[in-house]
């Protein structure tokens, strides 16, 4: 690398840096590194290679195949066109270096990035923005480490996190990771954080309140402004988990709310594939008074209208992450945006709001509703008059759907999470709902019956304590 860098700084002397290079790219290797005849690889026949791949497809579980509403994580289809923008060769060939070295080789690509950067302020309601974060939960630490840097600088003696008590554990995680003391506030029986208790916790000793707006329980906090301005008299900045962002699209900015620091996650709200861990990216963005915090380097459009990369934020918390972020699902999601459109959008989070209270409207005759009323872009109901919730998740894998999440948010007993998202159509909610509906006349009348569930699957119930300490890496099958 190093070699092939030299030699293109010393052709760079030379005229033209733009045309190709001369005898081709392997003409900067060294000739005693070169092979002297093609690697004896195995191989093996482009049938025999399709079935492989198609038989491995088809073991997977996906939004490609079959509903999934896996509350929380915004499961929405991926539309084709963003793999194919993000295969193309002048985005995958890139080499990360590019970049730094020579922008002007990777203009392109350094112009979306920007772009993106300029589009989630905008979407969000900030001043600027940083794609580096590569999850949620790494926006939440790029957050919590500019909330450091702020109270730092203004020698405010600050020690505790606020989060309610329905939030997400990377919420608390991210806080302490980041040195503070987290105070959790509990939620009222409408579903909102209780505030006349949040008073009494937010002190001077406060450094944030981290909210995700609407909550996990599915309900948008009418307060929220007040909410905002109780914390910013204390100077605790509002920290906006942007996870439930899908509900509120084009319709409400967490900028307007009051939220000093926000982050997204690309791959559930702007239909990125995600799932088993990854991939994700957390842009993370900020008001102006936060704006030379940001992680760095951040793009920039020098003067000249020359896109590049800027290491110049001397108050930044530093590179949080290699490179830019996760390129590609950021050039996914960009596409996305610009698919959709500021209208497109806005009808995503109407029509996931739609799916989501028609699901609950349907059930709510079924299932235990922890918080009646009208819900967000998700709904929990509680399974604990049923039984467990985990058998209704199994039991929802014979009818090929994916089952919701289940035992999270904490607060509520056996809990299931339901998130149909915008791309659902109506006969897939009802199959749904009469499946859910099934599962609970079937819970009433042989509640033994579904401990075995799924009777479909080869290996039936799995043991999931036993896969995790004792793995069977050999099975096949
Ligand atoms: C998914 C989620 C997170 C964490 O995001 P990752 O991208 O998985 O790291 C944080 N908060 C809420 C409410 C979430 O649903």
């Amino acid at each position: 690398m190093e070699l092939i860098f030299q030699k293109s700084v010393k052709r760079r002397k030379g005229v033209d840096v733009t045309g190709p290079i001369e005898g081709g790219v392997d003409s900067l290797i060294e000739n005693n590194l070169m092979r002297e005849s093609a690697a004896d690889l195995p191989e093996v026949s482009e049938l025999d290679a399709v079935r492989h791949y198609v038989e491995l497809s088809r073991r997977n579980f996906s939004v490609d195949t079959n509903f999934y509403p896996l509350g929380s994580c915004t499961m929405k289809y991926n539309p084709k066109i963003l793999e194919k923008a993000a295969s193309s060769e002048g985005f995958s060939n890139l080499h990360p270096l590019l970049g730094f070295y020579y922008p002007e080789f990777c203009a392109g690509a350094l112009e979306l990035l920007y772009r993106m950067q300029e589009l989630l302020s905008e979407i969000t309601g900030m001043h600027s923005t940083s794609l580096q974060p590569l999850a949620g939960a790494h926006g939440e630490l790029a957050g919590m480490f500019i909330v450091k840097k702020y109270h730092k600088a203004k020698k405010n003696n600050k020690k505790f996190i606020i989060v309610p008590d329905e939030s997400h554990g990377t919420n608390p995680a991210s806080a302490a990771m980041a040195g503070y003391s987290v105070v959790t506030i509990p939620t009222g029986p409408d579903g909102l954080l209780d505030i006349d208790i949040l008073k009494e916790k937010l002190t001077g000793e406060t450094a944030a309140v981290v909210l995700t707006c609407p909550n996990t329980v599915g309900k948008f906090d009418p307060r929220i402004k007040e909410i905002c301005s109780i914390a910013h008299e204390k100077d605790a900045l509002m920290y906006y988990d942007g996870a439930n962002m899908n509900a509120i699209l084009g319709k409400v900015r967490p900028g307007d709310l009051g939220f000093d620091i926000v982050h997204l996650n690309l791959h559930k709200t702007f239909a990125t594939p995600h799932g088993g861990g990854g991939p994700g990216a957390g842009p993370v963005g900020v008001t102006q008074q936060l704006s030379d915090y940001l992680p760095s380097p951040r793009i920039i459009k020098a003067e000249n209208g020359v896109f590049r990369l800027s290491f110049d934020e001397k108050k930044s918390i530093g590179s949080i992450a290699p490179f830019y972020g996760n390129f590609s699902v950021i050039l996914k999601a960009f596409i996305y945006i610009l698919l959709l459109g500021g209208e497109g959008l806005k009808d995503a989070a109407e029509k996931a709001v739609l799916n989501a209270n028609y699901v609950k409207k349907s059930l709510e005759d079924f299932f235990d509703d922890p918080y009646p009323g009208r819900c967000m872009h998700e709904c929990v109901f509680s399974a604990s008059s049923q039984g467990m919730a985990m058998n209704i998740a199994k039991s929802l894998i014979d009818s090929g759907i994916h089952p919701p999440t289940v035992y999270f948010p904490l607060i509520v007993k056996e809990a299931l999470m339901i998130e149909p998202t915008e791309t659902e159509n109506i006969q897939t909610l009802d199959d749904f709902i009469k499946v859910m509906r099934e599962i609970s006349e079937l819970m009433k009348k042989n509640p033994e019956e579904l401990k075995k569930a799924p009777v479909s699957m080869p290996v039936g119930r799995l043991d999931e304590v036993g896969a995790a300490r004792d793995p069977d890496v050999n099975y096949s099958s």
